[in-house]
């Protein structure tokens, strides 16, 4: 399995900062990795770097961090799946904690975003994870299960490629707490399983599950290690190139 290190920059980095960002991860990871590597940066970014990533002939791929489900319309504010493919955009992330937290986003909703993302052939990256009441209550696997039911209602999948899931425990994301290995190794053991049900073995076998939640170089190697964790998706860390690129390196030794 090709682990994939994504970063989501939220709403951070003028043009001009995302640009030197990605010059210098370049220039620190080089042009052959065998990580998959994203980026979704903010809408803003997206025309600039676009066109460097095309100049840099590098495989750094893009992403954004959210669409709206229709195509064009009446939607003040909002960007469709159709505007990013125009950006060449390979990832969408969906059903952000911070989406569904301050923007209200349903997994009714997060299905639509989903199944506009699949037309359009961009690879959604769908997070899940439980808050702390929910963990506290012992209600963490089945508040993921019903986030990966609702949110991938009616989808079908011809390729494991085509679609990612992230475990984003809710209490870890910026907080600097991570989940232990162990306690993420559990929830991806039971969406890897769930997936399986819903879809078939061999092609659960090769969905990339990410871990995302305060993951950093000094956590990112005992992470990595479990059987069914292919990656991160890196919010705080994947602001500075430094830590960024450690984190392509540590998965591209956690492969071997
Ligand atoms: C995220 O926002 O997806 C995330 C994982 O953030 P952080 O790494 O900062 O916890």
């Amino acid at each position: 399995m090709k682990y994939l290190i994504a970063g989501n920059w939220k709403m951070n980095k003028s043009t001009a900062e995302a640009e030197d960002l990605v010059k210098t991860i370049h220039e620190t990871i080089g042009l052959t990795t065998s990580v998959s590597i994203a980026i979704c940066p903010p809408f803003t970014c997206l025309d600039r770097l676009s066109r460097l990533l095309d100049e840099l002939n590098s495989n750094i791929q893009l992403g954004a961090q959210n669409i709206h489900p229709e195509p064009s319309g009446a939607y003040t504010g909002e960007i469709s799946a159709g505007m990013l493919r125009e950006f060449f955009c390979s990832y969408v992330i969906l059903g952000h904690s911070e989406r569904r937290q301050h923007f209200g986003e349903t997994d009714a909703f997060i299905n639509q975003k989903v199944h506009a993302a699949q037309t359009l052939k961009l690879k959604p990256i769908l997070c899940v994870g439980e808050s702390i009441e929910q963990r506290e209550a012992g209600q963490t696997l089945s508040v993921i299960e019903q986030q990966l039911k609702d949110g991938l209602q009616n989808i079908e999948l011809s390729h494991a490629d085509d679609l990612v899931i992230a475990y984003e425990p809710v209490w870890a994301i910026g907080t600097g707490k991570t989940a232990t290995p162990e306690m993420a190794q559990e929830v991806h053991a039971f969406i890897h399983n769930w997936l399986e049900e819903r879809f078939d073995a061999t092609l659960a076998d090769k969905i990339r599950l990410l871990y995302g939640g305060s993951m950093k170089p000094n956590n990112a190697k005992d992470l990595l290690a479990q059987p069914n964790i292919h990656g991160g998706l890196i919010g705080g860390a994947s602001l500075e190139a430094d830590s960024f690129s450690e984190l392509v390196k540590i998965a591209e030794q956690a492969m071997d």
